[in-house]
């Protein structure tokens, strides 16, 4: 539906695209105040869900709960550390580091290269982190400092319907939640957009490069000499340009 709202109009396209988003997995469990996972309170001795003969003397249950598919993907920048194997303490902290929050998952780390900012070397995109707590906007929002701006940041910023990049980095987040992105992969299509581009080339030189980051031969290995190389970026960029090359992918 084309759109282009004026002034404070906002577009309702990008609002209910993002809200399906939520919908499908941009969003967790656990608590956000004390960092406890989903469902440890329940199965408190107090509360009655929890026994002793489950080992749950003195409270220790509290650090019981469940990881949720979200929460699996939450790690501390810089340091690696996996939120879900934090204590709950440790995990809210992290929650109100105002930078410190990122998201780590092969996916969203290919797509990631055209990122100007919110993303650190290793392709782990920071996540909305503020220092006051902001529950429905802390955690399951990409952080604002991302540019080019994203459909899923915690504030409106403009009407954003691709699901390609370079606003639609969520669909690369569902990807590692498990949603296919597509039902056939392109030879060349390393970024998974539906088309090739300069994006493309960069995922393969990353891969090529050996950063981190998948890039499966099926996609990447556009020469199909069965291995990812500089020649493979090279000859995106050469598709991209206007030059008659084709590919084979086959090798993969
Ligand atoms: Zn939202």
């Amino acid at each position: 539906m084309p759109c282009n709202p004026r002034g404070c109009d906002i577009d309702l396209v990008s609002v209910v695209l993002h809200e399906i988003a939520h919908g499908l997995g941009f969003t967790t469990l656990f608590d956000y105040r004390s960092g406890e996972k989903f469902d440890s309170r329940l199965r408190c001795p107090d509360m009655g869900l929890c026994s002793l003969a489950e080992g749950c003397a003195h409270g220790d249950c509290l650090g019981r709960g469940y990881d949720d598919r979200y929460l699996l993907q939450l790690i501390e920048a810089g340091t690696g550390r996996i939120l879900s194997t934090m204590t709950s303490a440790e995990r809210a902290g992290v929650l109100v580091s105002d930078g410190g929050l990122a998201w780590s998952g092969d996916e969203l780390a290919r797509a990631s290269v055209l990122l100007n900012s919110g993303v650190d070397i290793n392709g782990d995109v920071h996540m909305h982190d503020p220092a006051r707590l902001a529950p429905g906007s802390s955690v399951t929002h990409f952080s604002p400092v991302l540019s080019p701006d994203q459909l899923m940041e915690p504030g409106y910023t403009g009407p954003i319907h691709d699901t390609g990049l370079p606003g639609g980095l969520a669909a690369y987040l569902l990807a590692d939640l498990g949603w296919p992105l597509r039902a056939e992969s392109i030879c060349g299509d390393a970024d998974g957009s539906g088309q090739i581009g300069i994006a493309d080339a960069l995922v393969v030189l990353r891969a090529a490069l050996g950063l981190p980051g998948s890039c499966p031969l099926s996609v990447c290995d556009v020469n199909g000499d069965q291995e990812l190389s500089v020649v493979d970026a090279l000859l995106i960029l050469s598709l991209v340009v206007g030059n008659p090359v084709s590919f084979d992918c086959s090798a993969g």
